[in-house]
């Protein structure tokens, strides 16, 4: 029987993708040769490089200091000599200093059983100061440090842990939930003790797993499932679902990836900084889809490999989910701690990417969450009414994309809702509307 929880206006219906991701286990990408590590992967300011060219680094060790709030410890996660530093292009725009290493030496974890430690002595403040000297963030972009995100949050009204699947091709927080249960309860206690919230609720797209233990000496957890529609997996829709008396955008709710949860789990038990990602590798021009658990800072282009490369060129390749995800136009790029999927799109994913004037067929308006007229404010931004559009609720639209992956006409639609200037022809979330 599929659940019934969701919200109430609007989404998409995207039937599943497949389930491919989803009825195997992740597996273990193979050791990079080399590691390109970015030293912002996070909100805040770039990481100070604390590394020279031509130095050894082990496993695990800070190669880039937190700088400022928002900011967050980078972390080697291979061992190799430094090769290079340079300058490189963010996926979701920008750029950042990254750190090249060729991998050299032993690892000092790899193959050794992990030492546990006793959590449960720590007080609040150790736990915190713990997560930001290992580099944890949110693995939802734009990769807030868990230190900066939770140290002013305490008796909260809820905490949910998300494990909502609501894109095509997407798998790896259903996947690491699967896989993890144990550990993501236990990362969920750890931050039970941080947050000391009234209810937690692990929101998914699939059923209970069996290992995920829902009572405990810490207290209940509460499993919701949540129909497969687009964009369920965003606070407002979630809070919606889940019912309750938290308000959106209220401070007494706050949102984690079960992924999250489970580098808290790995930092604290297993005193882990963040090095590694679960990652869903997809789409039809990709011959064998699957959830890798890679290391940060393995090049693109070796995770597709490792699928078994392409079927045929893909029409577009996508960071990130194929309606909220950033273009990818170099398989160099490496993956980062927000990094969730790549996406290799074929042409009858893609559809045409030809924009053509808008035929009125009011479907962005039956798609939007927020009971937004996308096409009627799309025409006042292109006229350069922003102020108007603004007076008729444009503060409201959440850039969920669900507009644009329905247009039939291909307006760039959520690029012109987000910024002050010219829209971006190609977004991926304009270019991904063929997917249903
Ligand atoms: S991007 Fe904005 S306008 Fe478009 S569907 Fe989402 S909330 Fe509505
Ligand atoms: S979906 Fe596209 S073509 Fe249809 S009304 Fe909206 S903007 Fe116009």
């Amino acid at each position: 029987m599929r659940p019934s929880r969701t919200f109430r206006h609007g989404g998409i219906r995207i039937e599943d993708a497949g389930g491919w991701g989803r009825d195997e286990p992740a597996k273990n990408a193979f050791l990079p040769n080399g590691a390109v590590i970015l030293l912002k992967q996070h909100a805040g300011r770039q990481a100070r490089c604390v590394v020279r060219r031509g130095e050894y680094v082990r496993e695990g060790m800070v190669i880039g200091r937190a700088d400022g709030p928002f900011s967050a410890n980078v972390h080697s996660s291979v061992p190799g000599i430094v090769r290079d530093i340079r300058i490189a292009d963010l996926p979701e725009g920008g750029r950042s200093e990254a750190v090249v290493i060729a991998m050299e030496g032993s690892f000092d974890r790899l193959g050794r059983r992990d030492e546990r430690y006793l959590w449960k002595s720590m007080g609040r403040n150790e736990i915190l100061t713990t997560l930001r000297d290992r580099g944890v963030v949110d693995t939802e972009l734009p990769g807030m440090p868990l230190f900066d995100l939770l140290s002013d949050r305490k008796d909260l009204a809820l905490l949910v842990i998300n494990a909502v699947e609501s894109e095509p091709y997407l798998g790896a927080e259903d996947r690491i939930l699967r896989d993890r249960a144990p550990e993501i309860a236990e990362g969920v206690s750890i931050l039970r003790k941080i947050l000391e919230p009234k209810r937690i609720a692990i929101a998914a797209s699939g059923p209970c797993p069996e290992s995920l233990p829902l009572s405990g000496e810490g207290g209940e957890l509460e499993y919701v499932q949540l129909e497969p529609k687009y964009p369920q997996d965003m606070p407002s829709q979630l809070l919606e679902a889940l019912g309750g008396a938290v308000k959106r955008g209220s401070p007494e709710a706050v949102f984690l990836r079960a992924s999250t949860a489970f580098a808290v789990y790995e930092a604290i038990v297993l005193a882990k900084p963040m090095v590694e990602r679960y990652i869903s590798m997809g789409g039809g021009a990709l011959k064998r889809p699957s959830v890798l658990k890679a290391r940060i800072g393995t090049r693109i282009g070796d995770l597709i490999e490792e699928c078994g490369g392409f079927l045929g060129p893909p029409t577009r390749l996508v960071l990130g989910g194929a309606i909220r995800g950033h273009s990818v136009h170099d398989l160099d790029e490496p993956i980062t701690k927000t990094s969730s999927a790549v996406i290799a799109l074929d042409p009858e994913e893609v559809g045409s990417l030809r924009r053509s004037p808008c035929i009125r067929c009011g479907r962005c308006a039956e798609v939007c969450p927020e009971r937004l007229d996308p096409d009627l404010l799309y025409r006042l931004v292109e006229r350069g009414l922003r102020s108007r559009a603004l007076g008729l609720g444009l503060g409201s639209c959440t850039s969920c994309g669900a507009c644009g992956y329905v247009c039939p006409s291909r307006l760039p639609l959520v690029s012109a809702f987000s910024s002050t200037e010219a829209p971006l022809p190609g977004s991926a979330g304009a270019a991904a509307g063929r997917l249903s």
